[in-house]
C-alpha cells in the first residue's frame, strides 16, 4: 500500500461506508455557476440498446464500430448536446470523461490539466472497488484538474477537504475501465454488478464500459493553498500576456 492510498484510508477520507456514501460522486464538484465539463446534462439520454452474447463477450445487437475503443471495450451509449437542457451534477459524461482522462483535461474547464515538475495535479478518494484486482497503485475514475479549478472545487465545498486528497502525480497509466459487469444466464447476458475491470481482465469482455480508470503509480501528497501559491508565482513570472 502506498503513502497516500494508506493516508485516505487512515482519516483524511475515512474508510467508513457511511462515508464513502456521502462522497459526492466524481463530476459533482460543482457550484452552482460552473458546470464541470465532465457532467452530463439532461438533453444527453441513453439510447435504448440491447446487450447479446458474442464470441468472447457482449456486443450490441445492432453493434456501430464506434461502440467499441482502440482496446475493443465495448462502451455505454449516450447523446452529446452538452449546454442543453439542465445539467446532472452527480451523472458523468461517459464520452467527456473518457477524453478528458486520455487527454489530461481538467475533469471541470475541460482546459490542459495542470502538469509541473512535481507531477499532474489530481484530487483522488477512495476510488478502487476491486483493490485486490489492481495490485498496489491507487486508481481512480476522476480526470485530473488545473489549479485553480481544483481551488475551487473544494472551496467550494468545504467538506471535499476532508473526503478528497490533492496528489501531484509523477507516473500513471490508463490502467481499465468502470462499468456494468454482465454474465450469461443461459444464453441470455445480464447485468449484475458495477465494478472496475484492469485491462488485463478475462472479465474485459464482459463489461459495458461507462468511465475510463487511471492507474496512478508514483506520487506525492500536496497542500492545494500552498499549489495555488506556486501557480500564482508562475503567472506572475509568465508575464500579463500569458497570464490571463
Ligand atoms: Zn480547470
Amino acid at each position: 500500500m502506498n503513502v497516500a492510498e494508506r493516508v485516505v484510508r487512515d482519516g483524511v477520507v475515512g474508510d467508513g461506508a457511511e462515508e464513502r456514501r456521502e462522497r459526492p460522486p466524481v463530476g459533482a464538484f460543482a457550484r452552482p455557476d460552473v458546470v464541470p465539463y465532465i457532467a452530463r446534462w439532461s438533453s444527453e439520454r441513453c439510447p435504448p440498446s440491447m446487450v447479446a452474447a458474442g464470441d468472447r463477450g457482449i456486443r450490441y445487437t445492432d453493434e456501430l464500430p464506434h461502440d467499441r475503443d482502440a482496446r475493443g471495450i465495448l462502451w455505454k451509449r449516450i447523446g452529446l448536446s452538452p449546454g442543453k437542457g439542465r445539467p446532472e451534477f452527480g451523472n458523468v459524461h461517459f464520452f467527456r470523461q473518457r477524453r478528458a482522462m486520455r487527454k489530461l483535461l481538467c475533469q471541470i474547464c475541460g482546459g490542459p490539466a495542470d502538469r509541473t515538475a512535481d507531477g499532474t495535479l489530481w484530487l483522488v478518494g477512495e476510488d478502487a472497488d476491486d483493490r485486490d484486482a489492481w495490485a498496489t497503485d491507487l486508481v481512480t475514475g476522476h480526470p485530473p484538474l488545473c489549479v485553480p479549478c481544483a481551488v475551487t472545487s473544494v472551496r467550494a465545498c468545504p467538506h471535499l477537504r476532508k473526503q478528497y486528497v490533492a496528489l501531484r502525480v509523477r507516473t500513471f497509466e490508463l490502467g481499465g475501465v468502470q462499468g456494468a459487469l454482465y454474465r450469461l444466464y443461459g444464453r441470455t447476458p445480464v447485468a449484475y454488478s458495477a465494478d472496475g475491470v484492469p485491462f488485463h481482465s478475462w472479465r474485459i469482455h464482459w463489461v459495458l464500459a461507462a468511465q475510463l480508470l487511471m492507474s496512478l503509480a508514483e506520487f506525492t501528497m500536496v497542500d492545494l493553498a500552498e499549489e495555488h501559491a506556486q501557480y500564482m508565482r508562475r503567472k506572475a513570472t509568465a508575464g500579463p500576456e500569458r497570464a490571463a
